[in-house]
């Protein structure tokens, strides 16, 4: 414990030494290091034994107070280090939450929202996973999310097959807004294709992160629409699915499935869609995103130092830009965007099965409804798609950085190897 004292500083030391036979620089650097090595971690322990007497319930001992009266400033410190601890938690806490404004608050806002969309030229819309939630897919910072289960040692799982899911009021709202240019364009996190089933055009639509029934030529780039998942077998960095490119000149080039997962490389092509269309916004809508993810995307979406351009950010719960948007509406993106389109006198459009490409597919194939089975089976060459490929993005790093991801995939494939 008193190791550094007996050995004294190293001035000292080195004087001491010095009267036998003079150290070369190199031992005396040698020597320096090591003290200040020793000293590091006494102070370390100290530290420790403090914090810890500190953070002991009920009253001190008398050991206890002595050390704390020994080392006042050090004590002060971890005082303070703890009660930012504390906050911290708490922060994290009230972050985590969701919180939903009040009716008159939400109606407020949303007549605010109107006029802005209104007096905007190019809207940009962001969507995440909470736009999904009320189709019952799991999102991944919500209460029941991917990430907060896992925190808990839970896991979220889907009530029901991608298949079996149907556009919310959100989607096909967001398709009214599109078809009547108040949007521009969208472009979404989701990988659930719920977006391209509401009846939006593929063409006002960038999916960041893939879509599961989109599968792509690995020669040609032709992308393939399926009335199934295709990403049964995907996992982090493997994409391939069974099937082949039709092209005669690809020659039976493999098709790989669109999904990104966090850690992979977004493609070029979409990034570059969402850069221009960002460029040209002045109006962007963050809807049921963390905007944690577009953190690491902010040329998709920022706000140029010499443009106006508005944010409105539509989320339960708190994110990094609540402070600098325009407008941030705690609420639901359903409710949200159904008063919207009220504001503006547009109507709710009914999902129908007609506008629905992968719904459309279905039938071609034989299905009764966009259903796995035998269906499916027959559409993808007698491979029968095993069902509820969530592309689960585990995070493995406790922050917040996106990080390898595994797919439901790969769990089955172990389940096999047993
Ligand atoms: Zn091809």
């Amino acid at each position: 414990m008193d190791q550094p004292t007996t050995l004294g500083p190293a001035s000292e030391l080195g004087a001491e030494v010095g009267a036998a036979h003079a150290p070369s620089s190199r031992e005396a650097r040698k020597q320096e290091f090591m003290l200040a090595r020793l000293a590091a971690q006494e102070e370390q322990r100290l530290r420790q034994t403090i914090r810890a007497a500190l953070k002991s319930k009920g009253l001190l001992s008398a050991e206890d107070e002595a050390l704390l009266a020994a080392h006042p400033a050090a004590a002060d410190e971890e005082r303070q280090a703890i009660e930012r601890g504390r906050e911290k938690k708490l922060r994290d806490e009230e972050r985590t939450a969701e919180v939903e404004d009040s009716e008159a608050d939400i109606r407020e806002k949303v007549v605010e929202l109107a006029a802005l969309l209104k007096a905007a030229k190019h809207v940009v819309v962001y969507t995440g996973a909470g736009l999904s939630t009320a189709a019952q897919i799991p999102d991944y910072r919500g209460p029941q999310g991917v990430w907060t289960l896992q925190k808990r040692g839970g896991q979220a799982s889907m009530p029901i097959e991608y298949e079996e899911t149907r556009p919310t009021a959100a989607h096909m709202a967001l398709r009214a807004l599109v078809r009547t240019k108040r949007v521009r364009h969208v472009v979404s996190q989701n990988v659930d294709g719920l977006h391209r089933r509401s009846g939006m055009p593929a063409t006002s639509l960038t999916e960041l992160h893939g879509n599961i029934f989109l599968e792509q030529c690995v020669r040609c780039g032709k992308r393939y629409l399926r009335p199934f998942h295709v990403t049964d077998a995907s996992s982090y960095h493997h994409h391939q699915t069974p099937r082949k490119c039709a092209a005669a000149k690809c020659a039976g080039a493999q098709l790989r499935d669109t999904i990104v997962y966090f850690g992979e490389k977004l493609h070029d092509a979409d990034l570059e869609r969402a850069r221009a269309e960002s460029a040209k916004a002045d109006l962007a809508i963050f809807l049921g995103s963390s905007l944690k993810v577009l953190q690491h995307y902010k040329f998709i979406w920022e706000r140029p130092r010499d443009k106006q351009k508005r944010f409105v950010i539509v989320n339960l719960q708190w994110t990094p830009k609540d402070r600098t948007a325009d407008l941030k509406i705690n609420g639901r993106c359903d409710a949200v965007l159904g008063r919207l389109l009220a504001a503006l006198k547009l109507k709710l459009p009914a999902y129908s099965e007609h506008h629905d490409p992968i719904a459309a597919l279905a039938k071609i194939t034989g299905a009764k409804a966009v259903a796995r089975g035998a269906a499916a089976t027959a559409a993808s060459g007698g491979r029968a798609p095993k069902s509820r490929a969530f592309p689960t993005v585990v995070r493995r790093s406790a922050d917040e950085r996106p990080m390898a991801a595994e797919a439901a995939g790969n769990t089955r494939k172990r389940q096999r190897r047993r």
